[in-house]
């Protein structure tokens, strides 16, 4: 720390978000299933799209968004004018806690919830509130509990990650209804796409005028090296959010890109079905050598060891088979690893190697 210098209070209490690990030394092939990424990428309409991008690198891109916010309300039924469009939902997740929060302010999450909820509320000088969850699932009266006249924003993401678990709607909708007045609930539909039928929370966004919805392309679009994402919600919110908002956010590739890909709902239906199939024979054959996970609802498995130790022990092996997965210690996790569902070949070459660690394979 500097002697004179010093940043906003809370700053310093930020520890660096560390992505999942991308490479391992020595191995030029590694499997890389710790950062949820899509392993059939984006779909084609997307590639080309972005081919084309750039033909027109030398102009700036609109800053309104009216196309892609326009092509989001035709997919999903929603009013282009309740939409805001990010740098990522992370993008938004900050634009949530600059407008709504500050010093003296609370900022709510789950034990286990996203990392970046804390971090967006430290950097607004804001008091992050974490609250217990039961059994890895989201404790709906535990965090009614935990609100006060101070609470601003309640996270939830819903499918959560890392857990996988995900809450009903009627136990969302009772969240909202039971929030204090000044408090607005922000659903995280970063995973929503994969839970078939389900509407992020758009619905309760759409009725109620404290609750807001995120969504995200670096998931199932294929499209997290691009950074996009996206807000709805009351119109309020959004007229809010908009004038933080640099005009210049989101480049002409990011929007035309995302245009394109979410009109592409054939590639989103298949990565959504190629996704569970490969999920549950995942988790079938993890529980059959002794590593236990929860149902997930979304494109990982958190699977369960017996202790830190174990759990650590095999991700060491599965690096020496040149596979990476995610240690989720700093979701208060330490005996999980969190694997993400890969292709076909992926889930077998990483079920056939953590059977070989429990010695069964
Ligand atoms: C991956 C993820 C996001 C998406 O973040 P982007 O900034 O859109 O890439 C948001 N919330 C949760 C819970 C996530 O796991």
């Amino acid at each position: 720390m500097h002697d004179t210098i010093r940043p906003q209070p809370g700053i310093l209490d930020i520890a660096l978000y560390e992505g999942g690990k991308a490479h391992l030394a020595g191995v030029s092939n590694a499997l890389k299933l710790s950062s949820n990424e899509n392993p059939f990428g984006p779909g084609d309409r997307a590639k080309e799209v972005f081919g084309k991008t750039v033909h027109t690198l030398h102009r700036y891109p609109g800053t309104d968004h009216a196309a892609l916010r326009q092509a989001i309300g035709d997919v999903h039924w929603l009013d282009p004018e309740r939409i805001i469009c990010g740098v990522g939902s992370d993008e938004i997740i900050t634009f949530l806690c600059q407008a709504y929060a500050g010093p003296k302010d609370e900022v709510v999450f789950t034990e286990h919830g996203f990392l970046m909820y804390r971090i967006s509320a430290l950097a607004v000088g804001a008091t992050p509130v974490e609250v217990a969850e039961r059994e890895r699932m989201t404790d709906v009266d535990a965090i009614l509990r935990a609100c006060t006249k101070r609470t601003k924003l309640v996270f939830i993401a819903n499918p959560n990650n890392p857990t996988g678990t995900m809450i009903s709607p009627a136990e969302m909708e009772r969240l909202a209804a039971g929030l204090p007045p000044q408090a607005i609930l922000v659903i995280d539909g970063a995973y929503a796409e994969y839970v078939e039928g389900y509407d992020g929370g758009s619905g309760l966004a759409t009725g109620r005028d404290n609750v807001f919805m995120t969504r995200t392309f670096s998931k199932i679009y294929g499209l997290g090296g691009l950074r996009i994402g996206w807000g709805y919600g009351p119109k309020h919110i959004i007229d809010v959010l908009n004038r933080i908002r640099g005009p210049f956010n989101l480049s002409t590739t990011q929007l035309e890109v995302a245009e394109a890909a979410v009109r592409d709902q054939e590639w989103v239906n298949k990565c959504r079905s190629e996704n569970a199939r490969m999920r549950h024979w995942l988790a079938e054959a993890l529980a059959e050598v002794g590593v236990p996970s929860d149902t997930s609802m979304a494109n990982f498995v958190l699977a369960r060891f017996a202790s830190v130790e174990e759990a650590e022990a095999c991700d060491g092996f599965l690096q020496s088979q040149g596979l990476i997965v995610r240690r989720v210690a700093a979701y208060k996790l330490p005996h999980c690893l969190r694997i993400t569902v890969g292709d076909e070949a992926g889930c077998r070459r990483i079920a056939h190697a953590v059977g070989q660690f429990k010695g069964l394979k």
